[in-house]
């Protein structure tokens, strides 16, 4: 099977007139993909996306068309090769290499080799992966500047020590689903009463874990803290989340404040690229119990490598549409495996949940092998632009069962919130 063409499209949905997903650094986000559909030889579809907050998605975009004359004519028989060649393009590997928009437009094109792959064999991603032998997901990775941490060999190893008791972790997933964590009550731009009541319904939904926005104010956040730990009780897991807002000393000065409400997590203290800030972060707050989670803003494998290795982080926080695709966020389950940290993704946004649950999966079903303090960000925005949605149930997602990546937005949706000609925004 190989690509014949591609088809972009910018889409964007007016989310800040809500203050939907509004945190310290990011007040007014418009959710947007940077959207592309592949046709293969065989009159197959792929689809695939990158995520981004509105101004700046034609670049993403443009990005992807940049790198079109890389994949078509290409077969996706192989995707590690696949994905290699988007990455280590000669020229294009100036703009990065391996992050920023360049790398972002990767991940939707390898995406949606994924998608066109899956369904075209009739599986779901999750199961696509899991059903191949540990040597082909060991190429599926670019091993390049790992093996101070990590090799092939290695992996191999691993994946097939995880390979007892598969059957059994697919049944879990069937019946149980795997469990959710939700942000919605958490938005740094809603009242204290939606906040008290969205908290109160996620735990009355199932949910065993929430997640607040904090950073803009601290007596905000103390005020608001106490109100979510008073409505959800001790018994339920608070995170909480600056997006990068704070230097070092001030995060730890921040977070020490709000340690009487027990937050579970703090998540992106400062900035993704600092790992000598996080692991400075995480030695200060372990006194307190504190966790250090980050990941979403993290560029590539290598950065990853260098929190597990430097302590910095005790949660790995993966993106499906930020490093490059499904390849790389294998690399970077394997390096958590390694390290023995949990891997709780980023989700939320436009289709990151429809795409992240497949890797979480994965990774219970055939790298780590456990659920222990892990959990799959849950964002209840736009879910009704996919033609397979995400299904949550009893705070826990569903084991998606449709052929392909859940990436597919239903036709309608391309037209209406194209942006910026398509009656939402014309
Ligand atoms: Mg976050």
């Amino acid at each position: 099977m190989k690509i014949a063409s591609i088809d972009t499209y910018d889409v964007r949905f007016p989310t800040s007139r809500e203050l939907d997903g509004s945190d310290a650094m990011n007040p007014d986000p418009d959710y947007s993909a940077a959207y592309v559909v592949i046709t293969a030889d065989t009159g197959g579809q792929g689809h695939g996306f990158t995520f981004t907050i509105g101004r700046g998605n034609e670049v993403c975009r443009a990005a992807i068309e940049a790198l079109a004359p890389l994949v078509i004519g290409q077969s996706v028989d192989d995707l590690g090769e696949f994905a290699k060649r988007l990455t280590h393009d000669s020229q294009i590997r100036w703009l990065g290499p391996e992050k920023g928009v360049v790398h972002l437009a990767a991940a939707a094109l390898i995406n949606a080799a994924w998608d066109l792959a899956a369904t075209a064999a009739g599986k779901p991603v999750w199961q696509f992966l899991a059903d191949l032998p540990p040597e082909q997901v060991v190429d599926l990775v670019d091993w390049r500047y790992l093996s101070d941490a990590l090799g092939p060999a290695e992996a191999l190893d691993m994946l097939h020590a995880a390979r007892p008791g598969r059957q059994e972790r697919i049944e879990q997933l069937r019946r149980h689903g795997y469990p959710a964590y939700t942000t919605s009550p958490g938005w740094l731009g809603y009242s204290d009463d939606k906040l008290v009541r969205l908290a109160g319904e996620a735990v009355t939904d199932g949910y065993r874990q929430i997640k607040l926005k904090v950073g803009h104010d601290l007596d905000d956040d103390i005020r608001r803290m106490r109100l979510a730990r008073d409505t959800v009780g001790d018994g339920i897991r608070i995170a909480v989340d600056a997006n990068q807002r704070w230097d070092v000393d001030e995060a730890v000065r921040w977070m020490t404040a709000l340690a009487p409400y027990d937050p579970w997590w703090i998540e992106e203290p400062t900035s993704p690229d600092d790992i000598l800030g996080h692991a400075a972060v995480r030695k200060a707050l372990r006194p307190s119990g504190i966790r250090v989670a980050t990941g979403e803003h993290v560029q590539n494998r290598i950065v990853f490598k260098q929190l597990l290795q430097a302590d910095a982080v005790d949660i790995v926080q993966i993106d499906a549409c930020r490093v490059a695709g499904v390849n790389e966020n294998i690399a970077i389950l394997l390096l958590a495996a390694k390290f023995g940290r949990p891997v709780c993704p980023h989700a939320g946004g436009v289709g990151l949940c429809e795409l992240v649950q497949h890797l979480s999966m994965f990774d219970f079903v055939a790298v780590s092998g456990s659920l222990q303090d892990r959990v799959i960000e849950y964002v209840d925005h736009l879910h009704e632009h996919f033609v397979d949605p995400v299904v949550i149930r009893d705070g826990a997602y569903r084991l998606p069962e449709a052929p392909g990546f859940s990436a597919r937005m239903r036709p309608g949706t391309l037209h209406r919130f194209a942006f910026p000609d398509g009656p939402e925004w014309a």
